[in-house]
């Protein structure tokens, strides 16, 4: 093909007048490479002293076969015949999806969009690769479905009169070869490495036509070749940052690019790298560089959160507690003003102890009560607007309300958005329009399915939010097509990613993509491509710079074999010669120091929040019980299923209650049958579950309930059954009141200088021997003589008894029910099976003393408790490794980032 160099074409181009934009068609293999092009002229124009000047007919490949198309559809409608309709790329995506959703109901399909994304680019492959569909050999069962899929797109595609652009360069083929469409009468190829079997096609015909076809020179700027090796991609990437850099600096108006072939899968880290060594300091402050590849428009955070919505009001299955807090949380929508009712709803939803919240649900539970705060009422109300119609309505039906719902719900709350989120809105609404332009392709469908096509458009549709122009240009191995640079710099040349792995579409058969020569087919393809696009590189620029990583992981990488044998060794670029952003951050920070390990102290008298459960976390870490107690700090609930450990043993306690409420005494409950017990205990186990089930209805399934009844009465009946065996006793308190007064009132006890509020599960009292106290347990009890008092509940009730002669924990666990505690008594009479005192591994001294040195030790150890806590003692300084493994207050205290060695190491306290 006759070549044409870059100054022959602006001469062309000027001596043509204004005949330029019909005698000279220009297409070019990438819309930069266009750009490029008309600025360049357009330069030489100004040089010129002109003002304004015909615009050249120089665009992209996809653009020209557009126009080609509507040139043929106006010649067509004036001859009175029917006009071919160009079906835009959601369209045809449209028809695709449906396609492949409705062959599921017949086979199994785990990702049908997926699956539909490959279909869809296979039959592109297809036509650009001159393949004849259906295909021949299908024997596999994924070129079958593909050949019935593709059937059935070629039947809708007719039936619509239309056309994608798959099929254009074929037809337009045919069209200029019937004469029924012009052929340019010059047309110029710019920066195509390699012609697919349609494309050229389509230039045979333009030639036979009577076109004359030019091949834009390649440029010839090579001459500066370095080759320079990284320890590993991320330390490449820091490199190339600098090495941009001082080429910035040295030449500010330079021309400079930096081409990855990977650019996809490290776009991420190389915006953190050229952010910290290239940007200025501030949010606002603009990218000094310009990166080609965007990233889908579904994951730009505002547009996720409108299809996370959506998705909810679509749902038919509840969503799951955690993303329903995420929506509240999202920031996107009216309720992002409302702290405080969003947070307050956040628990009102998360109390209601479901694992899955549906949005009717969901709103009911939001209906504020009257006296609700102003926000609360927004709230409501916004929830109670996002709503869909039910059943199958048109893409425009579900296009507009998607948008209604939205809108009820107060998205995208205007004040959260920042320039490029208005972007992103600007995109979605341009989908929305699409969507709704789908009516004659899809007809009526239902929500989920609109929502799916929606999302769908949006992943493939990709978000580059505007940038100021800039010198600096981050391009993909084939988007630096026929551009020239002052510097280039090449990066990710190792034997892994350069030429690039395989990646043959899974839906046309192996051999028919290597015979058509399509890209990615096999090795040899990858070969073609690499040196082809490695020689154009080499070519575009005075000053190039090669690069790659020696390692990645644990692997040890070699050099790409394009890398040209003569290329120089650059030195590696070392050292830090600016600073990097979080070092900016923190020498640009305001210090402020402010001591948190003490909170506000307590007057003499206050009543302690929280009772003696405050001393057992003042125990446990200073932390956590201020900021429980007296900060009212607790993570949202994680309901399981069907119930936790906690309420399991609120159940058992107040099972235990209500029976001894009833009996008050060993006599009653020994004068009953056994049968009359069973009864008994099952009568108010039901009891129980039906208060609980009052509470939280879904929490309980039938057989969840009666799975816990039959829990709850074993372990209960068995330790009923010691009770049967002790001396006789009668109950004097429970939990914290005599068995006939009014439930849950606790008592007040003074200690400390401070009030509590006390509720010991239960007092029994044995006639002629004294008070026996007991804590139901059903998890794993502390010790009484720890260095630290873990578990003071026990001790604090047994000072306040003037005759407490045992303290026990009555464990209730499967397979161990049992009283396990200490008793002042040698006999250990009045509570068979605790240990007796002067036998418990206890210090000699105590032994020694007795229960009085007991008791007196206690009242020393909770004396240094309740005074930590009057004095507002509230340092991050967990007793050991455990107080943190059955804590929820990690987030807020951030102990991992102060005291790790403690919480990782801490093998002496512990033991
Ligand atoms: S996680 Fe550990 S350090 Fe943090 S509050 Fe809880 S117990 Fe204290």
């Amino acid at each position: 093909m006759p070549v044409l160099s870059r100054e022959q074409l602006m001469l062309r181009w000027t001596s043509a007048g204004d005949a330029v934009a019909t005698r000279i068609t220009v297409t070019c293999a990438t819309r930069r490479l266009a750009a490029s092009l008309n600025e360049t002229y357009a330069h030489q124009r100004m040089a010129d002293g002109l003002l304004a000047w015909p615009a050249p007919h120089c665009l992209p490949w996809n653009a020209w076969l557009r126009e080609l198309h509507d040139c043929l559809a106006t010649r067509r409608a004036s001859r009175g015949e029917a006009a071919p309709i160009l079906l835009s790329e959601a369209e045809s995506l449209a028809i695709w999806l449906q396609i492949v959703e409705r062959a599921r109901r017949d086979q199994p399909l785990l990702q049908p969009a997926l699956a539909a994304r490959l279909a869809r680019e296979a039959w592109q492959m297809a036509h650009e690769g001159g393949i004849d569909l259906p295909l021949r050999d299908a024997a596999d069962p994924d070129t079958r479905a593909f050949n019935h899929w593709s059937g059935q797109y070629a039947k809708r595609l007719e039936a619509l009169g239309a056309w994608d652009t798959a099929q254009l360069p074929g037809r337009l083929t045919a069209a200029i070869a019937r004469g029924e469409l012009p052929a340019p009468p010059t047309l110029v190829l710019a920066g195509f490495d390699d012609l697919p079997q349609a494309r050229q096609a389509l230039i045979t015909a333009a030639q036979t036509a009577g076109s004359e076809v030019l091949e834009l020179e390649a440029l010839k700027l090579g001459q500066r070749i370095s080759v320079r090796v990284a320890t590993d991609p991320a330390q490449e990437l820091q490199q190339a940052a600098r090495q941009v850099r001082e080429w910035a600096l040295a030449e500010p108006d330079a021309r400079i690019a930096v081409v990855l072939p990977d650019l996809a899968s490290r776009r991420d880290m190389l915006l953190r790298c050229f952010d910290d060594a290239l940007r200025g300091q501030g949010e606002d402050c603009p990218r000094p560089y310009n990166i080609s590849l965007g990233t889908p428009l579904a994951a730009q955070p505002l547009i996720a959160d409108a299809l996370a919505w959506l998705d909810w009001a679509c749902a038919s299955a509840p969503m799951p507690i955690s993303r329903v807090s995420e929506r509240l949380h999202s920031g996107y929508w009216a309720g992002r003003p409302h702290l405080d009712a969003l947070s307050d709803l956040d628990w009102r939803w998360r109390n209601d102890r479901r694992e899955r919240l549906s949005l009717p649900v969901a709103t009911a539970l939001a209906r504020p009560r009257e006296g609700a705060s102003e926000g609360r009422q927004r709230l409501a109300a916004a929830l109670a607007g996002l709503r869909l119609p039910a059943g199958a309505h048109q893409p425009s039906d579900w296009a507009q309300a998607f948008a209604d719902a939205l809108a009820a719900l107060g998205w995208p709350d205007s004040g959260s958005l920042g320039s490029e989120e208005y972007q992103a809105l600007q995109d979605w609404q341009q989908q929305l329009m699409l969507l709704g332009a789908l009516d004659s392709i899809l007809g009526p469908l239902p929500a989920r399915e609109a929502l799916r096509i929606l999302r769908e458009q949006l992943t493939g549709v990709v978000f580059q939010p505007e940038t100021p122009d800039t010198a600096v240009q981050v391009l993909g191995a084939l988007e630096a097509a026929g551009l020239g640079f002052d510097h280039l710099l090449v990066l990710g040349l190792d034997d892994d990613t350069w030429p690039p792995p395989p990646s043959p579409n899974p839906f046309l058969p192996l051999q028919v993509q290597r015979a058509a020569g399509l890209p990615n087919a096999d090795a040899r393809i990858q070969l073609r491509y690499a040196q082809r696009t490695m020689t154009r590189l080499l070519a575009s620029a005075p000053d190039i710079v090669l690069s790659h990583a020696a390692r990645v992981d644990d692997r040890e990488l070699m050099p790409s074999p394009l890398i040209p044998a003569d290329a120089v060794r650059a030195e590696p670029m070392h050292g830090v010669d600016g600073p990097e952003s979080w070092q900016r951050l923190h020498a640009a920070r305001a210090v402020q120091s402010i001591d948190d390990a003490r909170g506000d102290t307590l007057p003499e008298n206050a009543l302690v929040s929280g009772g003696t459960q405050r001393l057992a976390d003042q125990a446990a870490c200073p932390f956590r019980s201020y900021a429980r107690h007296e900060l009212g700090a607790r993570a949202p609930e994680e309901p399981t299923a069907p119930l936790d450990h906690r309420e399991r043993g609120l159940l058992a306690h107040e099972a235990l209650a209500r029976l001894w409420r009833l009996w008050r005494d060993q006599a009653t409950m020994l004068a009953q049958s056994p049968e009359a017990r069973d009864e008994a205990l099952r009568t108010q186990i039901g009891l129980t579950l039906d208060r609980f089930g009052g509470q939280f209805p879904h929490r309980l399934s039938v057989a969840a309930r009666q799975i816990e009844a039959m829990r709850l009465q074993r372990l209960i009946g068995q330790l009923l059954a010691l009770d049967a065996e002790r001396l006789p006793f009668r109950v004097g308190l429970i939990e914290g009141t005599a068995p006939d007064q009014a439930e849950d009132r606790g008592r007040q006890a003074h200690f400390g200088e401070l009030s509590w509020t006390v509720r010991p599960d239960r007092v029994d009292i044995v006639e002629d021997h004294g008070a026996v106290l007991i804590d139901y347990k059903t998890g794993q009890p502390s010790g009484f003589a720890d260095a630290r008092l873990l578990a003071p509940q026990l001790p604090f009730y047994a000072l306040q008894l003037d005759n407490c002669i045992a303290v026990s924990y009555a464990l209730l666990r499967p397979g161990e029910v049992r009283y396990a505690g200490l008793s002042a008594d040698e006999s250990t009479e009045a509570l068979p099976s605790v240990t007796a005192l002067s036998k418990a591994k206890l210090d000699s001294e105590l032994r020694a003393g007795g229960w009085p040195a007991l008791l007196s030790h206690w009242e020393t150890q909770l004396g240094v408790l309740a005074q930590e806590i009057r004095d507002g003692h509230a340092s991050v300084t967990p007793w050991n490794r455990g107080s943190c493994q059955n804590c929820d207050l990690h987030a807020l205290c951030r102990v991992r980032e102060t005291v790790n060695a403690l919480i990782d190491s801490d093998a002496e306290v512990d033991a």
